[in-house]
């Protein structure tokens, strides 16, 4: 798989550079020059497969130049350990529950590959790759977890301190071994700053490899096809057919994901994007006017992105042509009351607990299906991450019935360890070179 930058087609890179270059010099974005569809007996068969079977396939199709299929599967069975189960909460709607991996998010699926690519990537001797990341929560347990003890790879990541959930710190903070966590006495903004200063810095590159973990990577957005492949699996198993998507959608990578399968041949009738009131995409495809935002703080905090990274991407997919994107992607946006609605109804209709982001993804369907009464089309929403990450949301009534999963148990018997710093770069870079 040749790679080029949106920015400028004839610059083509190889899968190994893109994964370890995350972004081109001319800012662009790495997409697949060639788009190669699954074989139609594939898709017609699907039904029969299982998640990892399905995962490897999708990857074969795209990677079978770049890694050897033995490598691959292992590579696969070793990432995609956990379910996607797609749960049916009513005649002719469903909710794929991505939740199942080690930090309660979908993030999983990409990081755990990501890890899982570049270790293959560095052969025995090469110097060891050094992973620095900023996050606001979600972004850093997954690759945390994603990374940890993977050989040849270390981690360090920088959360803002008191700004993230107790359950999403105990991910950042009580893994030892390969990974390191750094409290920041400032904002996620000083965290990505410093990350920023640290990858411009002339002396610390000489002196280490490093790399970022961003979900512009494209080695995080192909694992997040396969889930939209095994959920049409899933759903052709009870007889439907005609699929809508709904992607509770921040920096786009989840839903460009979707629609990247859909090119790839999967079956799908019509993909929702669903925002929080950080709405640039809504707003664009109702005006035509692409306007980034300093972003808002909400309920679904993962998804408080003004300027979404990946949207270059899907316009890329669909030759940036306005219409046609709109052919395929109908976009609604909700604010914190409406959320908070959406939690409420789908508690007391279906006696499911959704996160914020899920129920901004659920109320898109019911818009959807208020707009256009004749579709009868099944839907399927995406729950993105576990209820249990957010617990301050919640009224009381519901908070009770939110399951802790044993991934959670496990972490309160941890002790937190992070080293502290200020937001000035000096430090930061000492401590780097000191370690
Ligand atoms: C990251 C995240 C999102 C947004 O996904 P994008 O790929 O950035 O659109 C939505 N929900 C949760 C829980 C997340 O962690």
């Amino acid at each position: 798989m040749k790679l080029y930058s949106t920015n400028n087609k004839n610059l083509q890179v190889s899968f190994k550079d893109a994964v370890f270059n995350s972004m081109p010099q001319d800012k662009g974005l790495y997409m697949p020059v060639d788009i190669p569809k699954l074989d139609n007996d594939f898709i017609a068969n699907i039904e029969q497969y299982s998640l990892p079977e399905i995962a490897y396939k999708v990857a074969a199709t795209l990677l079978k130049d770049e890694i050897p299929a033995k490598d691959l599967k292992a590579i696969i069975d070793d990432a995609i350990n956990f379910e996607a189960p797609v749960v049916k909460i009513d005649k002719a709607t469903f909710v794929l529950e991505l939740f199942h991996g080690p930090s309660l998010a979908f993030k999983d699926f990409g990081a755990r590959f990501m890890s899982r690519v570049m270790a293959y990537f560095l052969q025995d001797g090469e110097q060891l790759l050094d992973v620095l990341v900023a996050t606001s929560g979600d972004t850093g347990g997954a690759v945390a977890l994603g990374f940890l003890g993977v050989p040849n790879t270390r981690v360090t990541i920088l959360y803002p301190k008191g700004k993230v959930s107790l359950i999403q710190e105990l991910q950042l903070t009580t893994n030892g071994e390969n990974i390191r966590a750094i409290e920041v006495d400032g904002t996620f903004d000083d965290c990505q700053a410093l990350v920023k200063q640290a990858f411009a810095d002339e002396e610390l590159n000489s002196k280490f490899r490093l790399t970022s973990a961003n979900s512009i990577n494209i080695s995080r957005l192909i694992p997040q096809t396969f889930y939209y492949f095994n959920t049409y699996a899933q759903l052709k198993r009870q007889g439907n057919n005609e699929v809508i998507f709904s992607v509770p959608s921040g920096n786009f990578g989840n839903i460009g994901a979707g629609l990247l399968a859909y090119k790839m041949g999967l079956p799908v009738k019509q993909f929702i994007a669903a925002t929080n009131i950080n709405d640039t995409v809504p707003r664009f495809l109702n005006s035509g006017v692409y306007e980034t935002r300093p972003s808002t703080q909400t309920y679904a905090n993962a998804m408080d992105v003004g300027a979404p990274s990946n949207w270059v991407r899907i316009m890329d997919l669909f030759e940036n042509d306005v219409t046609m994107v709109k052919e395929m992607v109908t976009a609604y946006r909700f604010d914190d009351e409406e959320t908070l609605e959406g939690i409420k109804n789908i508690y007391s209709a279906f006696g499911y607990v959704a996160c914020p982001h899920t129920a901004i993804a659920y109320l898109a369907i019911a818009q959807f299906r208020k707009e256009n009464p004749a579709d009868h089309s099944t839907a399927v929403f995406l729950s993105t991450a576990h209820a249990c990450k957010f617990p301050d949301i919640f009224p009381a009534e519901i908070a009770a019935k939110i399951e802790v999963p044993y991934q959670v148990m496990q972490l309160e018997t941890k002790v937190k360890y992070a080293d502290v710093l200020g937001t000035d770069f000096e430090g930061f870079k000492q401590y780097l070179l000191s370690k």
